[in-house]
């Protein structure tokens, strides 16, 4: 079954395209089978396209592949532009271009290759991170580590006028429909507000797996969050509903005090020198139990780290630069006692945690309303994208309902 809003490609003289397609398969190293013929033709669809580093991003008509087997193509609702976006055209990740953009995303399967469990019309929610289910991590339970790692930038299909094409962590879903594996959808309750589902992707995952996996925050405990983009946002709601009484978020930008606050802060604390000391007062001088590093810079690690009381917990959820060095005292970390760790994709498995972050959503007990400040036709998208680089607002999130 195809999906009648997208226009099938008309087929290419030679059949050049879809050996390009088989091509691609191969590349996945025989995951899902060798080259069986699609049923169904490409596709042609909308997507965001950066050609370069630093070039501007354009609406361009890229081909899809028909799904192969063990793939769907899902027609996209809703997909949020989050900071790793914006990594990748700003030169911070590593990229390969033409490159579609997005990777937090909702939507309906519209087709399934052959072999596939989906049925069309399921709703689901993109999954960056597919774990392969048989490597050594994924067999300890710990698929967000999985050896079979997404690359940033995974080449699929090609530009209008042939160019091949690459996706952002494989899924390029900042466009009207995407082929993925299946492995890379999460079926969800139909119904769910599309803004928000779309969230459950990548930065509620990220935020709420950080409080709740990584950093296990209890009831009574105090936190502080550095950095309140749509992660940081997260791990405020996720730290208020996991009870902790002390919720201090810390930001460069007072801006973000109302979006603080309204996602369930006790306290807004702007990021200067008065910082720790306005921390201390608040902690009885120890410091907090968990402070969160939600912006991916070695300076913000280091302000986490020393905002954190003797034997507590920073956790780094930010993605930082790979020459971006982190610099500590060897007295300190051993004197400090505190733990160091990152969490990556919320330390999650999102095949058994986003259905359970839907149904929070569903009754009531999830709210992401603030998290959401404001939506866009795909044609704005790149108005989302000088918002993000201004720190404006929390997520923007393009619809394409
Ligand atoms: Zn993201
Ligand atoms: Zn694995």
């Amino acid at each position: 079954m195809t999906d009648p809003e997208l226009s099938p490609a008309a087929p290419a003289g030679g059949d050049g395209h879809l050996q390009a397609h088989r091509a691609h398969r191969h590349d996945d190293g025989g995951r899902y089978g060798s080259a069986v013929e699609p049923a169904s033709a490409p596709v042609i669809v909308r997507a965001l396209v950066a050609r370069g580093s630093g070039a501007e991003l354009r609406i361009e008509r890229v081909r899809l592949p028909a799904p192969g087997p063990g793939e769907v193509r899902v027609t996209i609702r809703a997909a949020g532009v989050c900071h790793s976006d914006l990594s990748m055209v700003n030169g911070t990740l590593a990229a390969r271009f033409p490159l579609v953009l997005g990777h937090e995303a909702t939507g309906v399967v519209a087709e399934a290759g052959p072999g596939s469990r989906l049925r069309i019309g399921t709703p689901v929610v993109l999954n960056w991170a597919p774990a392969c289910r048989a490597c050594w991590w994924c067999r300890r339970g710990e698929p967000w580590l999985c050896a079979d790692t997404t690359a940033p930038t995974v080449p699929r299909g090609e530009t209008d006028d042939g160019v091949p094409l690459h996706l952002t962590l494989g899924l390029g879903a900042l466009a009207e429909a995407v082929v993925v594996p299946e492995s890379a959808v999460v079926p969800i309750p139909a119904g769910l507000p599309t803004a928000q589902a779309a969230l459950l992707g990548c930065a509620v995952l990220t935020g709420v797996g950080a409080v709740r996996n990584t950093a296990r925050v209890a009831p009574g405990e105090s936190v502080a969050v550095v950095g309140l983009g749509g992660v940081g946002l997260a791990v405020l709601s996720a730290a208020r509903r996991a009870g902790a009484t002390t919720i201090l978020a810390i930001d460069v930008a007072e801006a973000k005090r109302d979006l603080a606050l309204a996602a369930g802060a006790t306290d807004f604390l702007l990021s200067d020198d008065r910082l720790a000391k306005e921390v201390r007062a608040r902690t009885e001088s120890r410091g907090v139990d968990h402070a969160f590093e939600c912006v991916g810079r070695a300076a913000t690690i280091r302000a986490a780290w020393r905002l954190t009381r003797r034997g507590g917990g920073v956790t780094v959820v930010g993605m930082g630069a790979k020459d971006d060095m982190v610099s500590l005292g060897a007295l300190d970390i051993f004197h400090s006692a505190r733990t160091l760790r990152s969490s990556v994709y919320g330390s999650s498995d999102p095949d058994r945690e986003v259905p359970v972050l839907a149904r929070e959503l569903v009754d009531g007990s999830l709210d992401l309303g603030v998290l959401v400040s404001g939506t866009m036709s795909l044609d704005e998208a790149p108005v989302a994208f000088d918002r993000l680089a201004r720190g404006e607002g929390a997520r923007w999130v393009v619809t394409l309902d």
